[in-house]
């Protein structure tokens, strides 16, 4: 198995990473014994202070939500392992600044244990305490008298409130009250793709078939309650919702906050994806969504999913959650309610070609083209990243055959899905020279000499644009060979044998512009993809003229 982590050694990753966060976040200190992060600004004498912690691998949360107006302090334990109640005991002293000081725990045993006997110890010292559980991991819900649910991704909303709470004066007590409303009105559930591994272990947390992925995964790669076939986004959010509005008891109309959380190694594409149906679901149900929080916040090592939690909110907790923090992971735009999800079908350029007389030679090329785009796939994975044939398949595959208007319309038509269509190199180059094309056929109705035209002009603006040369492994390798035949008046087959010929050159020449130059040696032996479409071009051309 490859490497997953970056690191000196095992022992030291926890310490070297702290090393460089402290650094980083110069508002935020170490205190080396008994070991916990604080803010450098004391606390103010008279306000409650809020404390959190727990096993480490959950980064950001908590040591990122150290700041004003959010924790004051945080005590890491080892990786998925609860701190030590010295530890804890010790951070408490140091926030205590005569209000008292709120534990907020997410509930497993070991760290209700330790926080626990914290709040002992320093109670025999006058120190004030009280304690906020965090139990909302839907999957871990059962009728029995068990150790309950899991805290998981509502353990951030639990702090992000009660920490703006307690800096805006209010009493312990009431920071608590406040706090066990939002845990009691919070449910969340996670569904992974992958499992973490730790740190200089070999093994994941567990296995999952290729195909598979596991719902109601817990934050340390405790494995789930369901494990299935990969499915489609909105159908795994449909399930995570039925799941946690269920457990919340939400009615129609009751506002909520939403946070949809990366668990570690999840693109936010895909988080922005995931919250896109969980707002529409939502809403579809008649809950408005005031609030959403999209990232990642609350993970399982390198774990590979999502959580998604729900909160019910009502005023006092929607401004509390607005209550600016300087805390470093806390993102800055969270104060606004969601806006429309937009349409995102993609605009169709008018370039229908589908009316008027047929064009052969274009249908034809468009043809031959088309069904070659796996050969052109498999050239451009030598060549250069294999995205040529897609590329092509993307600008060509939509218009029905045969093509229909003047020479010109079409090539215009042509040249506006290149553009609109095809991403990368081609594109361009390839829109380029079939709007160069379009513009001589549009003003010249002799054929050879509009195709002379346009491939004059198509060949200097596609140079002008990318710079290449013959030589360079690029269409212009095709491009300029036929251009000399039909200026010199040589015949379309003999045009189109010169195309073919220089595409054909580029087989065993190293590229030094384009994708291609970046991959060297690998390329040899295989024809660059564009300058084989571009001979394809001629001799669609020669075919037909
Ligand atoms: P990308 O390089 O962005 O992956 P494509 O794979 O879609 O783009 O297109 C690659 C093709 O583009 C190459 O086969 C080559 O013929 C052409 N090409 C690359 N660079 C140039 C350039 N500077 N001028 C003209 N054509 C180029
Ligand atoms: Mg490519």
């Amino acid at each position: 198995m490859a490497q997953r982590y970056i690191y000196d050694s095992v022992e030291s990753f926890l310490p070297d990473a702290l090393r460089g966060f402290v650094a980083a976040n110069p508002e935020i200190a170490w205190h080396r014994d008994p070991g916990f992060l604080a803010r450098r600004a004391p606390t103010p004498p008279g306000r409650v202070a809020v404390l959190s912690g727990g096993g480490s691998g959950h980064e950001p949360m908590h040591s990122g939500l150290i700041g004003a107006g959010l924790l004051d302090a945080v005590c890491p334990g080892p990786i998925f392992t609860s701190p030590n109640a010295l530890q804890i005991a010790g951070a408490t002293r140091h926030v205590h600044s005569g209000a008292g000081v709120l534990h907020i725990v997410k509930n497993y045993t070991g760290d209700m244990m330790n926080f626990r006997i914290a709040r002992d110890i320093v109670r025999d010292e006058g120190i004030d305490t009280d304690v906020v559980v965090v139990a909302d991991d839907v999957a871990t819900e059962s009728a029995g008298d068990g150790p309950g649910r899991r805290g998981t991704g509502a353990t951030i909303v639990v702090e992000k409130v009660c920490g703006a709470a307690a800096a805006g004066g209010a009493t312990l007590s009431e920071v608590t009250v406040l706090g066990r409303r939002v845990a009691d009105n919070a449910r969340s559930m996670s569904v992974a793709l992958d499992p973490c591994t730790v740190p200089g272990s070999d093994q994941p947390s567990f296995d999952l078939g290729p195909d598979e992925m596991e719902l109601g995964i817990g934050i340390h790669g405790e494995s789930g309650t369901e494990r299935t076939q990969w499915r489609p986004a909105a159908q795994i959010v449909r399930t995570l919702l039925e799941r946690i509005l269920g457990s919340l008891d939400v009615a129609a109309g009751e506002r909520v906050i939403v946070v949809v959380n990366g668990l570690g190694s999840t693109h936010p594409l895909e988080l922005g994806l995931v919250f896109g149906h969980v707002l529409e679901q939502l809403r579809a149900a008649g809950i408005p969504v005031v609030r959403a929080l999209v990232g990642t916040m609350v993970t399982a090592l390198d774990m590979r999913g999502v959580s998604v939690t729900v909160a019910r909110a009502d005023d006092e907790i929607v401004g509390l959650w607005d209550a600016p923090t300087d805390a470093p992971a806390w993102p800055r735009l969270t104060a606004a309610e969601p806006g429309e999800l937009m349409d995102t079908t993609v605009a169709e350029p008018d370039d229908a070609a589908n009316s008027g007389p047929e064009c052969g030679w274009l249908s034809a090329f468009v043809a031959r083209v088309r069904g070659a785009i796996d050969e052109l796939t498999a050239l451009d994975r030598q060549v250069g990243d294999g995205d040529f044939g897609a590329n092509m398949a993307a600008a060509l595959g939509r218009f029905d055959l045969p093509l229909r208007g003047s020479d010109a319309d079409v090539l215009d038509a042509i040249a506006r899905s290149y553009f609109v269509r095809s991403g990368g190199t081609s594109g361009a180059v390839f829109g380029t020279l079939f709007r160069e094309l379009s513009k001589a056929f549009a003003g010249d109705d002799d054929f050879p000499a509009a195709l002379a035209a346009g491939t004059r002009a198509g060949l200097e603006s596609v140079v002008e644009l990318g710079g290449a040369q013959v030589g360079d492994n690029t269409v212009v390798d095709a491009l300029h060979p036929a251009n000399e035949a039909l200026q010199q008046g040589d015949s379309l087959a003999d045009a189109a044998r010169a195309a073919a010929e220089g595409a054909e050159s580029t087989r065993d020449r190293l590229a030094r512009k384009g994708r291609a130059s970046y991959v060297g040696e690998a390329a040899r032996g295989a024809v660059d993809p564009g300058a084989l479409v571009i001979s394809w071009l001629f001799e669609a051309a020669a075919d037909a003229g």
